[in-house]
């Protein structure tokens, strides 16, 4: 089989890897990669870049798992969990950063999601609209029992997954500022209806592995809280540095 056109791998190169982890961003599938082997003992090996992809390839008690950036969004995120299904990759878990919207939630805290409201537009590439995107009930549950060992701060529940980071999630600081009718007052609605927080890739991963027999899974960590602007490195770095912790102890009940 020749290389994967966007993802550049092949099904030998990826040694029966049936688990992937997909942060969003490049820099980051190396550092979660790292985690893994120094967890478990093993190795981690960069296997490929181009553009928004990066693949290292690691091991946990003995079997593969590759880590491999989606970058930003649903298209991008389709791009890549359609050529990793491809050559053989079945359990798809998101490890990701977001912002909360519920006031109780932390900067540091995690997110398990159960389901995304699809505030996307390739899910419905997919899935019509009436499809919930909605996660592997023993994903959600590896990630749960990967927070509890890891001793991770978390809350399980909905998420709003929006194609835009500014409109899409309501953000006053915008280059426009004005934010069209449809989402504005949408993160009042979203908080009324019990939704967790915002990111920008599970309504299209999760419609994806849910309708296709895949599992799928989403955890995030928290970088900022109830829309407000800016995000601090200081927060960036706790929210990182958790989702990889409970994520990589997931890895556990996820193999
Ligand atoms: N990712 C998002 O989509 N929103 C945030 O606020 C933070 C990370």
């Amino acid at each position: 089989m020749p290389k994967l056109y966007h993802l550049n791998l092949s099904k030998n190169m990826i040694r029966g890897a049936r688990v992937a982890l997909l942060p969003g961003d490049p820099f980051r599938s190396g550092a979660i990669a790292e985690a893994v082997a120094s967890e478990y003992g093993s190795d981690a090996k960069e296997l490929a870049w181009k553009r928004e992809y990066r693949t290292y390839l690691t091991s946990v008690e003995g079997k593969s798992v590759l880590v491999t950036s989606t970058g930003i969004g649903g298209p991008s995120t389709s791009i890549a969990v359609e050529e990793l299904a491809r050559i053989g990759v079945r359990t798809f878990v998101r490890v990701g950063t977001t912002g909360a919207i519920q006031k109780n939630i932390k900067t540091g805290d995690c997110i398990i999601t159960t389901a995304s409201v699809r505030l996307d537009g390739a899910s419905t590439h997919y899935a019509p609209p009436e499809y919930p995107a909605v996660a592997d009930f023993y994903v959600v549950r590896a990630l749960i029992e990967g927070a509890e060992r890891a001793d991770i701060k978390y809350h399980v529940g909905v998420t709003a997954s929006s194609d835009t980071f500014y409109p899409g999630e309501e953000r006053k600081d915008s280059f426009r500022r004005y934010i069209i009718k449809r989402f504005q007052g949408s993160m009042r609605e979203w908080r009324e209806l019990g939704v967790l927080n915002y990111e920008m890739e599970s309504a299209t991963l999760l419609t994806m592995t849910s309708s296709m027999k895949l599992r799928g899974g989403c955890v995030t960590g928290v970088i900022n809280t109830a829309g407000r602007g800016e995000i601090t490195k200081r927060d960036l770095e706790k929210g990182e540095g958790n989702v990889i912790k409970a994520a990589v102890s997931a890895l556990r009940g996820l193999v």
